[in-house]
């Protein structure tokens, strides 16, 4: 008789990589399946949303959720965060409010206290009253006056060094300097990879497509599923799809309607001048798909640095952000955005989005006018669940007995969907109660390094971007 699983995963991003390591971590034996060749594969990531300061529009609410499972994310992969901070700023020329930002920035540094006095090792943003600093008008001449600094350690510091490139006379005052890392998703699949592949508990299924899913939930039989892939059928109790954005396409396998938006986006990769010591990640907000839209400049080693411009010719598409229509659970792309998917850009594509990042970020950045072409962009696309296109914590639903979906927006929501998932397996008898809750990982944590160096290396080389995107700016110990 074939193997029966507990559970199985099919999606191998940052939703999937998890909750299988979680259930192996319990020793619940699962099988993953990603169509790639490598996890983490998909949709990019390289902020560590820990408070929702790039979203001007969300609620609070919202904010707290992002910084508490981005916490939770950090805690569980160190090696993957980038302790640089986050610039934050209004441009005089949009409507957004300074003091908008500042009265929820109160609010979060009361909830991260209140996280610390939960558990002292969720201090891993910094002292709480360290979580951001503003600075005036005085302020920013006298720090603008100062010398660059090679290994900023303080916040000024690192205000000093941002401050010798940015116009800051375009900018309304107080600007601020947050909390909010890097996010290294090169160092996250590493270190994912490595664990999944060491851990009896998983079974790991790489370049594996799941083609076929058969419901035997009405037969009485000792598992509920079969799922099928080109080369094999499994036998599994429990169902988990992590697919992100294309979760609609087992949904539909599944006669299940669900509402849904899925969106398009690219970041571009562009390389630039040496410059005296590294700047913080650099936001200068403005109205999302206006030509005024949000511009991110995201630091990587070795001169590289990430641009989104929320403008329709940089990040965001004609029709790139798409709902679901009656009777279809999966929304369809057009046909130049689903080429740009499935067969990869095309070289004028590339030049020319990139360019007009360089050209955005110039309006900030002068001296960001010499910067060139990196490497092709990194693009995905994310899932939002409903029809709220400015939701940012999606999280996971149970649709029907033994089927759980993950419908994270963000990263960060990656271990919270896992958890919920545990606590429904046993509650649906697929697993006895566990008695005690593990707060760690140690199969992760069992992951030297060295290891998540090289493998992150490999896999930037293998994924085509430059191996210095697979390095923290802030290397850690
Ligand atoms: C441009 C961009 C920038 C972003 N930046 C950030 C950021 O800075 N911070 C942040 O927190 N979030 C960010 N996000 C969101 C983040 O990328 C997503 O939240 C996250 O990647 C979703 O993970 P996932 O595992 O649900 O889906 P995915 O990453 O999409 O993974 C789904 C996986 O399922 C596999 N799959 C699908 N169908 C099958 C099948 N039939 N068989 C086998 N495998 C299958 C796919 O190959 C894929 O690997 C960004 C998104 C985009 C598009």
């Amino acid at each position: 008789m074939s193997k029966i699983y507990n559970v199985g995963v099919i999606g191998g991003g940052v939703s999937g990589v998890v909750i299988a390591l979680e259930l192996a971590k319990y020793g619940i034996e699962n099988i993953l399946f990603e169509k790639k060749e490598s996890v983490v594969n998909s949709s990019p990531f390289c902020h560590l949303h820990a408070g929702g300061n790039l979203y001007p529009d969300i609620s609070t609410e919202q904010c707290k959720v992002l910084m508490k499972q981005s916490i939770d994310m950090a805690r569980l992969f160190p090696q993957s965060i980038d302790q640089r901070p986050t610039f934050i700023s209004i441009p005089k020329t949009e409507t957004y409010k300074i003091k908008d930002l500042q009265d929820r920035l109160v609010v979060l540094v009361d909830y991260y206290k209140t996280l610390i006095k939960e558990d002292p090792k969720n201090e891993i943003l910094g002292a709480p009253e360290e979580y951001y600093n503003t600075y005036n008008k005085e302020d920013l001449e006298h720090l603008a006056k100062q010398e660059a600094v090679k290994t900023p350690k303080t916040a000024n510091q690192w205000m000093t060094n941002a401050l010798k490139l940015v116009d800051y006379k375009q900018l309304k005052t107080p600007v601020i300097l947050v909390q909010e890392y890097g996010w290294n998703l090169f160092r996250l699949g590493a270190q994912a990879q490595l664990a999944l592949t060491k851990t009896p508990q998983c079974n790991l299924q790489l370049n594996t497509n799941v083609s076929k899913i058969e419901d035997v939930r009405h037969l009485n039989l000792d598992y509920n599923w079969k799922i099928h892939t080109k080369n094999n059928i499994y036998n599994i109790k429990y169902l988990v799809n992590s697919c992100g954005f294309k979760t609609g396409k087992i949904d539909e396998a599944l006669n299940l309607n669900v509402k849904r938006l899925i969106e398009f986006k690219a970041a571009y990769v562009s390389k630039w001048q040496p410059i005296d010591g590294p700047i913080p990640e650099l936001i200068f907000h403005g109205k999302r798909g206006t030509p005024n839209g949000m511009v991110q400049l995201t630091p990587y080693c070795n001169d590289y640095y990430q641009i989104h411009g929320m403008t329709k010719d940089i990040t965001l598409f004609d029709n790139g952000l798409i709902q679901s229509k009656n009777n279809q659970a999966q929304p369809k792309f057009n046909e130049a955005i689903n080429d740009r998917i499935e067969s990869g850009w095309k070289k004028n594509d590339i030049e020319e989005r990139t360019q007009n990042a360089i050209n955005l970020v110039t309006k900030f950045v002068p001296t960001f006018k010499s910067a060139t072409l990196g490497s092709a962009p990194l693009y995905g696309a994310q899932q939002i669940p409903g029809d709220d296109p400015i939701l940012r914590v999606g999280e996971v639903s149970f649709p029907s007995k033994f089927y759980a979906r993950s419908e994270i927006i963000k990263a960060s929501s990656a271990l919270t969907v896992a958890n919920q998932i545990i606590t429904k397996i046993q509650e649906e008898h697929i697993i006895p109660k566990i008695k005690t809750v593990l707060t760690k990982n140690d199969i992760l944590n069992s992951i030297p390094k060295e290891s998540i160096n090289t493998l992150s290396s490999e896999l930037a080389i293998q994924r085509q971007y430059p191996e210095a995107l697979a390095k923290l700016v802030i290397d850690r110990d």
